[in-house]
C-alpha cells in the first residue's frame, strides 16, 4: 500500500464507530495471530526444502497459497508447503491455532475448546485428532 493511501486510511479511523473499531481490532488481532503461526511453520524450514512426493530439492517457488510459500517440483510437478504431508495440512484458521493448542494444553474438552476459540464443534473434533497426531505446533512443523 502507498504511505499517503495508508494515511488516508489511517485518517479515516476517527470517523469509525466503536463498533466499526472493535471490528477492525479484532482483524489485526487475527491477523496477527496467523503471521505468528506462519513463521513457526516456516522457520525451520531450509531455503530449498524437498519434495515430499519425489524427494528431490529441485523446485521453484510458486506464488503463496494460504499466506504459506508454496513450491513447484521440477521432477514430478507437484506443488506444495511446508505444512504438505503433516497432520495440519490443509486445515484453516490459522489465526486461531495457537490459541486452540492452548486450550488442549488446558485439558479443555472438545466442546469448551471450540467455544472458548469460536469455532464449529466439528472443526474442534478435528483439529483434536490433527494436532494430538503432531504433538506440539513447533514440533509438528519442523
Ligand atoms: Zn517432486
Amino acid at each position: 500500500m502507498k504511505s499517503t493511501e495508508f494515511k488516508t486510511w489511517m485518517d479515516s479511523i476517527e470517523r469509525m464507530s466503536r463498533n466499526q473499531r472493535d471490528k477492525l481490532r479484532k482483524r489485526l488481532e487475527g491477523k496477527e495471530n496467523t503471521d505468528e503461526v506462519i513463521a513457526l511453520i516456516e522457520r525451520n524450514q531450509d531455503d530449498k526444502p524437498a519434495c515430499p512426493y519425489c524427494k528431490t530439492s529441485n523446485l521453484y517457488r510458486w506464488g503463496k497459497a494460504s499466506e504459506l510459500q508454496r513450491y513447484r517440483c521440477r521432477q514430478c510437478n507437484r506443488t506444495f508447503n511446508a505444512l504438505t504431508g503433516t497432520p495440519l495440512a490443509r486445515l484453516r484458521h490459522k489465526d486461531k491455532w495457537y490459541e486452540y493448542e492452548q486450550t488442549m494444553i488446558q485439558g479443555l474438552s472438545i466442546r469448551k475448546s471450540s467455544d472458548s476459540c469460536g469455532i464449529a464443534k466439528n472443526t474442534s473434533f478435528k483439529w483434536r485428532h490433527r494436532f494430538l497426531q503432531g504433538s506440539r505446533l513447533e514440533d509438528t512443523i519442523c
